[in-house]
């Protein structure tokens, strides 16, 4: 096994702090693979096991990215639950402890859509939501997604057993078509095959079976 350290990466001194005292000291092989092509900005779909430490590898590029001073959603992720939402929600936020004043919303179902409206009109840097939640929030003109430059689809193999693919394409849609885009699966089936790749430009693939 290789174990890569992140400082080989185009990373903040603070972000590289930051990380250490999470105890992240070497990536993880999605994350070796991963992240090169992620911090370049380039299209990705990448193919791995639960547990193998995703968050971080989009995470990152995420905050790469993102501009603190402009409050507007910057990335959007979408996630198959609401469990899976506060995950990665609460991961984000450890990951901008570096980066600043940044903002994570969460805007998923089963929790009251006014406290989230308030959220957003407050602003928000990230938006977190599983994609029934997200398409009402787009219905009512509560959630603006023109100011999106990273788009990830979080265990989309998932989504698509959840029958949400149809609702998850219309989210995509109501983003810039310029942006970068970003699939992780745990499988990648052929029954998303046509249209995840519709939603990427030119995406490079990346396959690990290890998980640490
Ligand atoms: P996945 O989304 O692939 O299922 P997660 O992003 O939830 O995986 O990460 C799985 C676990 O690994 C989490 O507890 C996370 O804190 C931890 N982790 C992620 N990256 C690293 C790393 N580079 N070093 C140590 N632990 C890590
Ligand atoms: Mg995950």
């Amino acid at each position: 096994m290789t174990t890569l350290p992140f400082s080989q990466l185009p990373l903040s001194p603070a972000q590289l702090d930051n990380l250490a005292s999470m105890g992240y000291l070497a990536m993880t092989p999605i994350q070796a693979q991963s992240l090169p092509v992620i911090l370049a900005g380039r299209d990705l779909i990448a193919q791995a096991k639960t547990g193998s430490g995703k968050t971080a590898a989009f995470g990152l590029g995420i905050l790469h990215r993102l501009d603190p001073a402009r409050w507007a959603p910057q990335a959007l992720v979408v996630c198959p639950t609401r469990e899976l939402s506060e995950q990665v929600a609460t991961e984000l936020r450890r990951l901008a402890r570096a980066a600043g004043n940044v903002k994570v919303l969460t805007l998923t179902g089963g929790a009251s859509a006014r406290p989230q409206n308030e959220s957003l009109a407050h602003g928000a840097h990230v938006i977190v939501g599983t994609p029934g939640r997200l398409l009402d929030h787009l219905a009512r003109q509560t959630l603006d997604l023109s100011a999106v430059s990273t788009l990830v689809l979080d265990e989309a193999d998932r989504m698509v057993d959840m029958g949400f693919f149809p609702d998850v394409m219309q989210i995509a849609h109501a983003c810039p078509y310029k942006r970068q885009t970003v699939l992780f699966s745990a499988t990648y089936p052929e029954s998303i095959r046509a249209d995840a790749e519709h939603l990427l430009t030119d995406p490079e693939f990346v396959k690990v079976d290890a998980v640490h």
